[in-house]
């Protein structure tokens, strides 16, 4: 069943991979609706690291390409298998969708499994903020290292779109949280976020040793139970000292969860006996992989929204228009030779698509 449909529709498109400027927003055909999909006339995209991994080359999708993977927007097609009584929305209905096939368009398709109605209270913009970072902070306090109350959390980029959420929720849960920034500005965010302590890091800044201070002195327990690390290649190495090394102290965990600085070496398993250390690098997908984990898992996420405990930060929001979307690659740019003046982002970037 669908709504009448136009023939084509404006999406950020790239055809190689390569810098910003392979980014081109073109008119395409709105795509066919295939038998376990869903077609959503989208409203608002949210902008992820990823993307820039899709668009630079860390990532290798088959091209040409629609940037983005998740929306807020209107159910406007469903597949002949997409059934109301199984999957909780119908065409007409305000949905948050894990997209497939890009959502920088102006119709997205998603698997059906990966679309949720949208409660009151949260708009489409709410849910294009929050559902691929929320979703990810939310399962991997959970699943990949389960915070629980009094533990030492080390945020890495914790005024990063799913800094500031991964910050919240472990202090929801009553750990102490310390986060890492570039400067002092974000350090501020991840405080006003719920950071108990913020270290600063970057060329000639002693971060093990702050933290060593602020988890316990000389002799005694210190150092995190867990690191939750989006950096990657620039913060991995110290991730193994940072984490306890304590007769009581053992067993921590290091969360390696991105390549915001780019992807992290290889490294011998032989390094983790020493305090047997666990290493685990998860990707959300497979923690909302069938669709009583994404219904439950996003229920749960857009409660907490609801509820107010976890407050949503977007930094901007740009037109789906070329010179629009190429900024936000501008704002999180991937090129070689980062700078902290490029690092302007905190909080997260929206492509109003409607
Ligand atoms: P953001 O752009 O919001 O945050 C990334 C942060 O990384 C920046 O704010 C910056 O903070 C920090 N950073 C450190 N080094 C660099 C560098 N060399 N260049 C740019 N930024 C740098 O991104 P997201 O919150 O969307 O994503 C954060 C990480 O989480 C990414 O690595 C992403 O790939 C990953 N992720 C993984 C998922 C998974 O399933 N595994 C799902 C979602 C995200 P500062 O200036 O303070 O250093």
């Amino acid at each position: 069943t669908a709504q009448s449909l136009p023939q084509s529709m404006r999406a950020a498109q790239i055809l190689e991979q390569g810098d910003i400027d392979v980014i081109q927003v073109r008119d395409i055909d709105v795509p066919e609706v295939a038998s376990d999909e869903v077609l959503v006339k989208t409203e608002f995209a949210g902008v992820n690291f990823i993307d820039t991994y899709f668009r630079g080359g860390v990532y290798k999708p088959a091209l040409p390409f629609i940037l983005g993977n998740e929306c807020g927007g209107v159910v406007a097609a469903v597949g002949s298998d997409v059934d109301e009584a199984k999957y909780g929305f119908k065409v007409g209905d305000r949905v948050a969708a894990y997209t497939a096939g890009g959502s920088f368009a102006e119709y997205a398709l998603a698997k059906a499994n990966k679309v949720a109605k949208l409660p009151e209270g949260i708009s489409t913009r709410d849910a294009a903020t929050v559902l691929t970072q929320g979703l990810t902070a939310l399962t991997f306090v959970k699943e990949a290292h389960e915070v629980k109350p009094g533990q030492f959390i080390l945020v890495q980029a914790a005024a990063g779109g799913l800094g500031l959420l991964l910050v919240q929720l472990a202090k929801a849960i009553g750990a102490t949280v310390i986060g890492t920034t570039s400067t002092p500005e974000k350090a501020e965010l991840a405080k006003k976020a719920g950071a108990d302590h913020v270290v600063l890091y970057g060329e000639g800044r002693d971060v093990v040793g702050e933290i060593y201070k602020i988890t316990g002195g000389e002799g005694i327990d210190r150092g995190v139970h867990a690191v939750f690390d989006g950096v990657g290649k620039d913060t991995f190495e110290i991730d193994f000292e940072l984490l306890r090394r304590q007769a009581s102290a053992r067993k921590g965990t290091l969360v390696t969860l991105g390549n915001a600085s780019g992807p992290v070496p290889p490294f011998s398993p032989l390094k983790l006996g020493p305090k047997n250390l666990k290493v685990v690098r998860p990707v959300l997908n497979q923690y909302v992989h069938t669709l009583d984990e994404f219904q439950s898992y996003t229920r749960e996420l857009f409660d907490l929204v609801q509820q107010g405990k976890l407050r949503l930060s977007v930094h901007g929001e740009y037109p789906l228009t070329t010179e629009g979307v190429r900024q936000t690659h501008k704002d999180i740019r991937l090129t070689n030779g980062w700078t902290a003046a490029s690092r302007k982002t905190s909080g997260k970037l929206l492509v109003k698509t409607a």
